[in-house]
């Protein structure tokens, strides 16, 4: 109930009590004026009869005083009053308008016509008197008889006033009764007006205004603190302290929700920082393996709970390769899997086969899926390179889930970007480090290897040969047939080192005709065999160009060891100082450096 109906209910109660108090006051007032209206009617009652008597004995006096006397003033006074009398039906009629009973009345009209009949013996006695019998006057008027006469009028006036005494008494009683009975419940009234008002008061102001103002002003300092696990009192009194508990729940839950968007909005920006980071560290990766560390690191902090494995694509063996795992992933335990094997690979699209979307499981999670997967790929220039794989954590909500996976999709786009740079790198390094027209190592990664393999054999303390290879008269090719065939020369000369590597010698052109072969592990004697085997397939060399035989090829060979001919780190200009010597020796030959080819460069 609104506090306005309360209010209203008791001010109308308030004014019936009030209305029926004045009613009663107005009752009792009532009461009191019939009260002084018996009063008044006694005594007017009183005086009457008062009147009645004392006019009845002055005129008796006034009869016997004339019979005594014989003055003529008390017959000229006494004829006076018996004319001015009025009969006995005036005086009874007159007493009744006042109020006297039937029973009353009589008494009063026995006693008047006794009275009248006294009169009849007085006007007799003085009539006697004026006649001179004075005697027989005083005898009528002193007699015995006159004076029983004038006891029992008298006595009967007595019996009448008596009579209205009792009656008004008993009126005057009952109309006290009455009045203290009504101004009691007049008072009555007004103390439970009072009350009922007070009641209201304590009530409106206690219960529903007081002990609810107080818990919502607790609550609502509460909420101003941002202290939202303060809960409104459920107050469900139709009322404006109703209505204000109502918008205080309205305002925590406004406050809650704008927590909520803050709290979301401060996770986004934690995760689009630390997506800025991987980016940022991702292009400082020299390496594939600089880019799955870090990989590793950020995928479980940008996408909280989604366990996952980075897959890379071996392009030899066009294979989907697992760089890393984070989480423990359940699903796609297989290190390796073919790139059909993922249909987000097939379609160049993120796949999700759960979800409000069936769709058809991925061959490469292996059996029955019972957790909901998704498959992104890592695509460069439309062509997919590898491939991120997640598994959605239980308990997360489905909008978590999109905001999540908007950030996956962004996290395969930097990857696949840093991957596909660094395979850009390493293609570029390659082409780098490789002669192109034999397919030979090049003079700058020889210079990177040998400083590698030197050191090595000095460390190990392990034998080392390296062998110099400069093709004879190789000018002439170019002279005698052109540019062309001297590639082609170069080429197939190239060829026969490189089929003559075991898997730890490596071969480089250095430039030119000119070409070098280390041999880790070989001494001098296993290194001299190789490179009779090499000198005996140059010479078995036939090159045609442009169908024209280019004649016999030969090559001259200088060979250095280590420990053989000194420090490792002489060995080439060790062995070019006897290809030097091969040279000037005549040519397609092998010699063998000797303690002075060594000792030559360092003087
Ligand atoms: P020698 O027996 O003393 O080694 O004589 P040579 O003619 O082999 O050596 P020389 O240094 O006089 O000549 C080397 C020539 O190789 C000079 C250069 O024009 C040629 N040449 C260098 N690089 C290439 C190349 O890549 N292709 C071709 N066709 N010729 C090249
Ligand atoms: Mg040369
Ligand atoms: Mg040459």
């Amino acid at each position: 109930m609104r506090l306005s109906t309360i209010t209203n209910w008791a001010y109308g109660a308030t004014v019936i009590l009030t209305l029926a108090s004045g009613t009663v006051m107005l009752m009792a007032s009532g009461a009191e004026q019939r009260e002084r209206a018996a009063v008044e009617q006694r005594a007017a009652f009183d005086q009457m009869t008062a009147t009645l008597e004392e006019d009845t004995f002055r005129q008796s006096e006034q009869a016997r005083s004339f019979a005594i006397t014989g003055d003529p003033t008390h017959v000229i006074a006494y004829r006076r009053e018996r004319a001015e009398e009025r009969s006995v039906e005036q005086r009874v009629a007159h007493v009744r308008d006042a109020g006297a009973n039937l029973s009353e009345l009589a008494a009063l009209k026995q006693a008047l016509h006794w009275a009248d009949a006294l009169a009849d013996e007085q006007e007799a006695a003085i009539k006697a008197a004026e006649k001179g019998d004075g005697e027989t006057a005083r005898r009528i008027l002193f007699g015995d008889e006159y004076g029983r006469e004038l006891d029992r009028i008298g006595s009967q006036i007595g019996k009448f006033q008596y009579m209205l005494d009792q009656r008004t008494e008993t009126a005057v009683r009952q109309a006290t009764d009455t009045a203290r009975q009504w101004r009691f419940m007049s008072e009555l009234m007004l103390g439970a007006t009072a009350l009922l008002f007070l009641c209201v008061l304590y009530f409106i102001l206690k219960q529903r205004i007081l002990r609810p103002v107080v818990r919502l002003s607790d609550v609502v300092t509460r909420l101003a603190a941002q202290d939202f696990a303060a809960i409104p009192p459920e107050l469900p009194q139709v009322d404006e302290i109703g209505d204000m508990a109502q918008a205080v729940r309205i305002f925590r839950e406004n406050g809650l929700e704008r927590q909520r968007l803050e709290q979301e909005r401060d996770a986004d920006r934690i995760t689009r920082d630390q997506l800025s980071r991987m980016t940022q560290r991702l292009q400082g990766c020299d390496s594939i393996g600089d880019l799955v560390e870090v990989v590793g690191r950020f995928a479980p902090e940008i996408a909280p709970g989604f366990a996952g494995r980075l897959y890379i694509q071996d392009m030899r063996r066009n294979a989907m390769v697992q760089a890393c795992a984070w989480l423990e992933p359940h699903q796609s335990q297989g290190h390796e899997f073919a790139p059909s094997a993922c249909w987000a690979l097939r379609r160049g699209q993120t796949h999700k086969p759960t979800g409000e979307l069936i769709d058809i499981p991925c061959e490469h999670l292996g059996g029955e899926v019972a957790i909901a997967t998704i498959c992104i790929p890592l695509t460069a220039q439309g062509e997919s390179i590898g491939l991120l794989y997640f598994e959605q954590p239980e308990g997360v909500t489905a909008d978590q889930i999109s905001r999540t996976e908007k950030y996956l999709e962004m996290l395969a786009e930097n990857i696949g970007l840093a991957l596909s740079n660094l395979r850009l790198r390493d293609v570029l390094r390659q082409m780098a480090m490789a002669d192109p027209l034999t397919g030979l190592a090049n003079r700058r990664l020889f210079d990177a290897v040998f400083k590698e393999q030197i050191a090595s054999a000095e460390g190990r303390n392990e034998p080392m040969a390296c062998l110099m290879v400069d093709i004879d008269h190789f000018k002439r090719f170019n002279d005698d047939h052109g540019h062309d065939a001297g590639d082609a020369v170069l080429k197939a000369v190239g060829a026969v080192l490189n089929e003559a590597l075991r898997e730890k010698d490596c071969a480089f052109r250095l430039g030119g005709e000119e070409f070098v072969l280390l041999m880790p592990g070989f001494t001098l004697d296993q290194a001299l065999d190789r490179a009779r085997t090499v000198q005996q397939k140059v010479q078995d060399l036939r090159v045609e160009h442009r169908g024209e035989e280019l004649g016999l090829i030969t090559a001259s060979f200088g060979l250095a060891a280590f420990p053989d001919h000194g420090r490792a780190e002489t060995l080439l200009r060790t062995a070019d100082a006897a290809l030097l010597r091969a040279k000037s020796q005549g040519r397609d030959r092998i010699v063998t450096a000797t303690v002075r080819d060594a000792a030559s460069h360092v003087a």
